[in-house]
């Protein structure tokens, strides 16, 4: 084992703060990873909030790493040391269900190993990307393509695959109008994709305070969903909405915006539940979806499709004794668009 700094939540209420925490030593087919930058995701702050259900503290989370490889064990074939490597928001899974056999690993039956979270091959509790090093199997670690910085790859582990999935999934592309609610982390990166798989995208923004980047990053079109004849202009105008909103919105207003046999797929994880009334759906054939990052061989296809369009996260970096404020932008919808962390200051 070896010890390493990072920061932990220790009660759903307290400032997130330094400590140490020890990562195992190395199986045979384990990489260890010195991070160099971990990306803020929304889901960190529900977990550390225990916003999903009682969080078992301290806990470090964070679940967008980038870094480079610092030791491989001696059965590892994928990578050496020094390769350019990330790892998202799983660490195992069985590998053997019918969902992980179809390379499903998020959905899989017996439930995947969570980044943080969840418990390890160890028997102890997973912790995540808020440390100076990670150790992870080799199969559930990501190659960073050369043409993508480390920073800016980061977000790419959770926000960039989470909205890949689905508008891979639905078919994303030419002739098909996407849109996508809520231009934060997850969609702003919906936004860049959307746009390089040659989709229509518009952005349904509270306000239109961000509407030259949104147009800048992609976009076609913008609306602030404050305006109410934004919802009468649009009605029945989309294949596929994103919802990408970290809190319960009124769904039924925005099914509305749907085509027919259109989809609204929901990747926020609000705390309050959601509602659809049966007329959201009914009179147009719509579908109400949700979707959970993706698979490990769909990472790495996002990762090469991100280097080969130039595309990666817009970024803030920060030092780790800025997380806590940075939390309460985030909460604020004041992130432009991801705040990342500087591993070097844990
Ligand atoms: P984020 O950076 O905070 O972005 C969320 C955006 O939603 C905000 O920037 C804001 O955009 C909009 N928004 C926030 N509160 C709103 C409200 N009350 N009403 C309407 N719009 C609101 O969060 P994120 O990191 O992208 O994560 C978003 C959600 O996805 C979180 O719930 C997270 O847990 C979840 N998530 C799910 C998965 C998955 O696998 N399904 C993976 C990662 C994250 P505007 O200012 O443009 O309106
Ligand atoms: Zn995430
Ligand atoms: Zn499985």
């Amino acid at each position: 084992m070896f010890t390493v700094n990072a920061y932990a939540a220790t009660s759903a209420t307290e400032p997130l703060a330094p400590t140490t925490i020890e990562r195992r030593d190395l199986g045979p087919d384990d990489v260890a990873i010195d991070i160099k930058f971990s990306g803020i995701c929304h889901s960190d702050i529900h977990t550390a909030r225990s916003e999903w259900g009682p969080t078992t503290y301290p806990i470090v989370v964070g679940h967008e790493i980038a870094g480079v490889v610092r030791e491989v064990g001696s059965a590892v074939t994928k990578f050496a040391v020094g390769d350019r490597v990330g790892v998202g928001c799983m660490v195992d899974s069985c590998r053997e269900c019918d969902n992980c056999r179809k390379g499903l690993e998020q959905y899989c039956l017996k439930g995947n190993i969570g980044t943080y979270g969840g418990v390890g091959r160890d028997g102890e509790p997973t912790q995540g990307g808020y440390a100076q090093a990670i150790v992870v199997t080799e199969d559930f670690v990501l190659r960073i393509p050369d043409g993508i910085e480390l920073d800016a790859a980061a977000p790419l582990l959770c926000a960039g695959i989470t909205t890949y999935s689905p508008l891979r999934h639905w078919n994303a592309g030419p002739g098909r109008r996407v849109a996508v609610i809520g231009m934060g982390g997850l969609g702003h990166m919906a936004v860049k994709l959307a746009h390089a798989m040659g989709a229509e995208v518009t952005v349904l923004s509270q306000s239109l305070k961000k509407r030259e980047d949104g147009l800048r990053l992609g976009a076609d079109h913008y609306h602030a969903t404050s305006d109410e004849a934004t919802f009468t202009d649009l009605a029945g105008s989309f294949d596929l909405i994103v919802n990408t909103v970290s809190a319960a919105i009124d769904l039924d207003a925005y099914l509305g915006l749907l085509a027919v046999d259109g989809t609204l797929v929901n990747v926020g994880a609000p705390e309050d539940p959601l509602s659809v009334r049966a007329f959201s759906l009914i009179p147009a054939r719509r579908s109400f979806a949700g979707s959970m990052i993706g698979g490990i061989a769909e990472t790495q296809e996002m990762l090469d499709f991100c280097a080969e369009h130039g595309l990666g996260a817009e970024i803030e970096v920060i030092g780790a004794e800025k997380i806590n404020e940075a939390y309460e932008r985030v909460l604020a919808s004041d992130v432009r668009y991801r705040f990342v962390i500087d591993a070097s200051t844990f």
